[in-house]
């Protein structure tokens, strides 16, 4: 059989698209035919060091570059996005497989921190007290730390690359993106578009690769700071790895997120709710509702006779057919892992009301789909239940009060969202006070909040101590300086020898 040219992407360093030096390649996938359609090159140490010389060299000059105008930079490039929209849709969708509605959904909500990155001089700004002592004045500036890293999951190939770059150059840094070696193309569009805007060369830089790239990153003394969003495991290995080596590291990871549906719950809304939830993008969303916690059986009963026709309506495809909800898995080796998952679950004696492992889309029979899959009877010591699945596979869980559901989701090793469904003001109160997670929602599945709020996870959802964009995002790509003067110079106060109050000197 004859087999198309694949296409070898490059890396953007300095302003430009660089071919790969190295000899090591990872295969790009198109998810709906499960072919493979692109080749990305793996960057060796060297490639990475080089690019972050890059980064290093181009920060003087960007950090002393006013912060207005460091944002007319961003407000153009705000503008090229939507411009751009449908082609990076296009991009998005070809390599990661969800529909293009959702992926300009995504895109949307990057470019929403981008323009809040517009506005960061306001947050700049630091604090001034006159006069602490006779001619003295204290003030505090927020001062940007060098060249900064971003390694990012396949998931979310515009949006997570998004909360990261545009907050770090806009406070003055430089920056070297390592975008996930599953669907690169996106993240290289997106530099060049920045460089249309007005960045000068080097300001941003992407490498491709996998684990070589990003310990290369870890262990350059140049890089300052690194933002890391994936899996729990690589995680834990960045933050550590990263902290070993004496720089701010901030690592968003792995989820399981509950939805509690209570009996007085309209149970329509919850279920409309739970549609997208469980399987927009297939289920490959941190924020993805992968466990529906009903609160009495009447409750289970009820959301399981109105899931399963909903289900069983759901449109799968490709992202090149207009009406599809549903696309595939991100490529072979996902697919493998779910339906795994999927066997386990029943090994396990889960009750599987709907199967989507032998799903089937006419014309696209080796794609990566697995169908909307939902599990009832659900305990939690099962593995489909303690592990991220990351794909369209919901459980239910039955518990039989309120404060067993609590204790269910505050139990679980992760924390990253949590939403509640229910008409009684008490319990959403009471829910939102007590439940041991970053992001919480009511009558709301997935609460990701604005791009001036900022997102993050407890427990193993996250290692580090600052949630990404909105004001955390500002505070970890900075650091503070306090400054004390004292003017007129020819006060004297004379040499003192010991610690005295302000008030007293
Ligand atoms: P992943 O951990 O496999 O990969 C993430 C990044 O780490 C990629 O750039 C990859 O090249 C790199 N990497 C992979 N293995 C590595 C290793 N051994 N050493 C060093 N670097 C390595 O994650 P993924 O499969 O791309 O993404 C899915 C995961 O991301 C899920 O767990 C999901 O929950 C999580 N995620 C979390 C958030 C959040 O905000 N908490 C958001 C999106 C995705």
């Amino acid at each position: 059989m004859k087999t198309a040219a694949r296409l070898t992407l490059s890396h953007f360093v300095g302003g430009q698209m660089i071919e790969g030096r190295g000899d090591r390649f990872g295969d790009i996938y198109n998810p709906a035919t499960g072919e493979v359609t692109k080749q990305v090159p793996l960057a060796t140490t060297e490639e990475v060091r080089s690019a972050v010389a890059v980064a290093a060299e181009a920060f003087p000059n960007w950090s002393q570059t006013p912060p207005a105008r460091r944002a007319q930079v961003l407000f153009r490039y705000r503008e090229l996005l939507i411009e751009h929209m449908g082609e990076l849709a296009e991009i998005v969708s070809s390599e990661h497989g969800k529909t293009l509605e959702d992926a300009q959904g995504s895109i949307t909500r990057g470019l929403e921190v981008v323009e809040f990155a517009c506005g960061i001089s306001q947050l700049l700004k630091g604090e001034f007290t006159e006069g602490v002592s006779n001619g003295v004045d204290c003030w505090s500036v927020r001062q940007p730390l060098g060249v900064c890293a971003g390694i990012t999951p396949f998931n979310f190939p515009a949006m997570v690359p998004m909360w990261m770059f545009p907050i770090a150059l806009a406070c003055g840094n430089t920056f070297v993106l390592k975008p996930s070696e599953r669907d690169p193309s996106c993240s290289l569009r997106m530099a060049e578009l920045l460089v249309e805007a007005g960045l000068p060369a080097g300001v941003l830089n992407v490498v491709n690769g996998d684990k070589e790239a990003v310990d290369a990153l870890l262990f350059d003394p140049q890089v300052q700071a690194v933002s890391f969003v994936g899996s729990t495991t690589v995680g834990e290995y960045i933050y550590r790895t990263g902290c070993d080596h004496g720089k701010r590291v901030q690592a968003l990871c792995g989820a399981k997120n509950h939805m509690v549906v209570m009996p007085d719950a309209d149970l329509d809304q919850a279920i409309d709710a739970v549609m997208g939830a469980a399987y927009g993008s297939a289920g490959e969303r941190c924020m993805a509702v992968s466990v529906m916690v009903a609160v009495g059986d009447e409750v289970a009963d009820a959301l399981i006779e109105r899931l399963c026709p909903r289900l069983e309506a759901l449109k799968v495809g490709p992202y090149t057919q207009s009406d599809a909800e549903m696309g595939p898995v991100v490529n072979p080796a996902a697919k493998a892992r779910i339906c795994g998952y999927i066997d386990r679950g029943v090994e396990e004696g889960a009750e599987l009301v709907i199967d989507g492992r032998d799903i089937s889309i006419r014309g696209f029979e080796n794609g990566c789909f697995v169908g909307a899959t939902v599990f009832d009877h659900v305990t939690p010591s099962m593995s489909i239940y303690t592990d991220e699945i990351f794909g369209p596979v919901l459980c239910v869980v039955r518990v039989n009060s309120y404060d067993s559901a609590l204790q269910l989701v505050n139990d679980h090793e992760y924390g990253n969202g949590a939403a509640i469904f229910t008409r009684d003001g008490d319990a959403a109160r009471n829910f939102s006070h007590r439940v041991r997670i970053g992001m919480v929602g009511i009558n709301v599945p997935i609460p990701v909040p604005m791009a001036f709020h900022s997102f993050g996870g407890w427990k193993r959802s996250l290692f580090g101590d600052h949630y990404v964009h909105g004001p955390e995002g500002v505070r970890f790509y900075t650091r503070m300086k306090t400054i004390t003067s004292r003017w007129p110079s020819g006060i004297r106060s004379g040499a003192v020898y010991n610690f005295k109050a302000g008030a007293e000197r």
